[in-house]
C-alpha cells in the first residue's frame, strides 16, 4: 500500500480513537507518533503550554498557521468557549484533506474553519473574506522562515489589537532566530520564552509567547 504517513496517522485515529471526543483524538495521535512514526504535531509536552496559553487568553477568534494533520487545531478547538472560532491555514492540499477529516472525526468542525492556501495570501483576506475584526490568539507553527514576515503582515493588516497573543512553536528546533530577534527587539511586543522539547523527542526546543502591546 502506498499510503502517506499522514494517511496512516488518520487511519490509526479512525480505528482507535472515540468519534466526537477531541481528547481521545489528540491522545491517539500522540500514541501513534511516539510509538510508531514521528510526525511534526506540536505533541503533548508543548501541547500543555499551548493549552495553558489558550485557556489564559480565552479567545473569541483564533488563527493557526500550519494545520498539518489537525492535531493542534483539535487541541485548541476543544478549549474554545461557545461561539468562538479557530481559523487554521494549510497550503498542502493532502494535509488539508487529512486535517479536515481529523477535525470532523473529533467533532469540532463547527468551531474550526480550515483555509487552504499560503498564509501570505490568506492573512490579507481575513478581514473581508472571513469577517475577522482582530485576532485574540495566533499559533505560529508553519515553515519557520514565514514567522517574521507573517507577523509583520498581521500588523500591517491591522489584525492585532492591544493584548493579542502570538504563540510560536519550534523557536529553538528547527529554530526561528530571526523571529526571536524581531519580536524581542520590537517595542510592540512583550515576550516570554517557554523552554520545552521537540515533539516526541528529547531534543531541546521552546515556544515563544509575544503579546502585542499596540
Ligand atoms: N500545527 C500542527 C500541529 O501541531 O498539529 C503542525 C503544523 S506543521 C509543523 C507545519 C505545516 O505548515 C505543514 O503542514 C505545512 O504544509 C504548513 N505550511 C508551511 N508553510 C505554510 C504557509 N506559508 N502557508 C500555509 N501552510 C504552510
Ligand atoms: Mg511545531
Amino acid at each position: 500500500m502506498n499510503q502517506s504517513k499522514e494517511q496512516r496517522i488518520l487511519n490509526f485515529v479512525l480505528q482507535n480513537a472515540v468519534r466526537g471526543d477531541p481528547r481521545s483524538v489528540v491522545d491517539t495521535i500522540d500514541k501513534y507518533c511516539s510509538q510508531k512514526e514521528w510526525a511534526m504535531n506540536v505533541g503533548n509536552e508543548k501541547g500543555l503550554i499551548l493549552d495553558k496559553t489558550v485557556e489564559e487568553v480565552n479567545p473569541s477568534v483564533a488563527l493557526e498557521l500550519g494545520s498539518y494533520c489537525g492535531y493542534s487545531a483539535v487541541r485548541i478547538a476543544r478549549l474554545l468557549k461557545a461561539g468562538a472560532r479557530l481559523l487554521t491555514v494549510e497550503f498542502n492540499p493532502e494535509f488539508a484533506a487529512i486535517a479536515r477529516q481529523m477535525i470532523e472525526f473529533a467533532g469540532v468542525q463547527d468551531k474550526v474553519k480550515l483555509l487552504e492556501g499560503p498564509s501570505q495570501e490568506i492573512i490579507p483576506q481575513l478581514k473581508k473574506k472571513y469577517e475577522v475584526d482582530t485576532l485574540d490568539f495566533v499559533f505560529l507553527d508553519h515553515w519557520k522562515d514565514r514567522y517574521t514576515p507573517d507577523t509583520i503582515l498581521l500588523q500591517e493588516c491591522n489584525l492585532l489589537r492591544k493584548g493579542s497573543v502570538l504563540l510560536a512553536d519550534n523557536v529553538i528546533f528547527p529554530g526561528a532566530p530571526d523571529f526571536l530577534t524581531y519580536v524581542r527587539e520590537s517595542p510592540h511586543f512583550q515576550c516570554t520564552n517557554y523552554p520545552s522539547h521537540l515533539e516526541y523527542m528529547q531534543v531541546e526546543d521552546a515556544m515563544e509567547k509575544a503579546v502585542f502591546l499596540g
